[in-house]
């Protein structure tokens, strides 16, 4: 069997007498898109946090792509090639959407700006921008300023900007929140045709995209993961219904 992208085994957080995460363990097969759902306060942030190396576990392993990282800092874990969506903070307004994912690109290569060869004349640097653009769905505003796009189409402008880097597990934390009903769809869109080519861990409160895009969903609950599946299983699990006070909120 092909080795997990990802592995966490027995991972503990706790805050006081707290038990924000309590002894979860999951797996992400390579091309997965695994979500986890779970109600406010459930403690899907902090897992997140501590995949992402924010946050420190009290006990447990995260392994990627078979190496221990759990004691890495974020910065050494991104070079590893997990990237989380949100750490895209350096959008330039004033530059166009190519621009912004060359510098992304130069940026993950190690390079710090270096103006006497012009970027965008860097065929090594422009070509996997272009293609991350395009991923991202986004080729038809190749050229416009970062204060020219949307809401919905700035978060395609961050997911180039994290695909560019080719990471080999996207962690996204609520990518649809904020965003108007048509923009969501877009995004739902984006992570579909990503499916297969990326491992993706993503958290969100839209059941109805997590329904229809997850290929295994976990649910939290109190720190801990009650139950984990198709979404087929999950929303059949009457453990999970309960869980959840809302239960028409769940997509069945
Ligand atoms: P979720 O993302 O599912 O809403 P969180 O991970 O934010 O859940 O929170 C899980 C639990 O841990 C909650 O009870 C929250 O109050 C608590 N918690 C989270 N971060 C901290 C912190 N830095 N200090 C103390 N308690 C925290």
């Amino acid at each position: 069997m092909a080795q997990p992208t990802l592995k966490i085994t027995d991972l503990v957080k706790r805050y006081g007498g707290l038990l924000a995460t309590d002894h979860v363990s999951m797996s992400l097969m390579p091309g997965e898109l695994h979500a986890i759902i779970g109600p406010n306060g459930a403690g899907k942030s902090t897992l997140i946090g501590q995949l992402g190396g924010e946050v420190r576990p009290d006990s447990g392993r995260i392994e990627f792509a078979g190496q221990d990282i759990s004691a890495l800092p974020p910065a050494k874990r991104a070079l590893k090639g997990l990237a989380r969506s949100y750490q895209i903070t350096s959008v330039f307004s004033e530059f166009t959407v190519l621009q912004n994912v060359t510098l992304a690109m130069q940026a993950h290569r190690g390079h710090s700006f270096g103006f006497w060869t012009p970027m965008l004349k860097q065929p090594d640097l422009v070509q996997p921008a272009l293609r991350a653009i395009e991923q991202a769905g986004l080729s038809h505003r190749v050229g416009s300023l970062v204060s020219e796009l949307a809401h919905g189409e700035r978060r395609q402008l961050e997911m180039a900007m994290v695909l560019v880097a080719e990471p080999k597990l996207l962690l996204l934390d609520e990518p649809m929140a904020g965003m108007s009903h048509q923009e969501s769809g877009k995004v739902v869109d984006l992570l579909r045709s990503l499916k297969g080519r990326y491992t993706v861990l993503l958290v969100e409160h839209d059941m109805d995209a997590v329904f229809s895009l997850a290929d295994r969903i976990s649910v939290l609950v109190y720190g801990r993961i009650i139950a984990c599946g198709t979404p087929d299983e999950i929303s059949a699990n009457p453990e999970v219904r309960a869980a959840y006070l809302g239960d028409e909120d769940m997509a069945s």
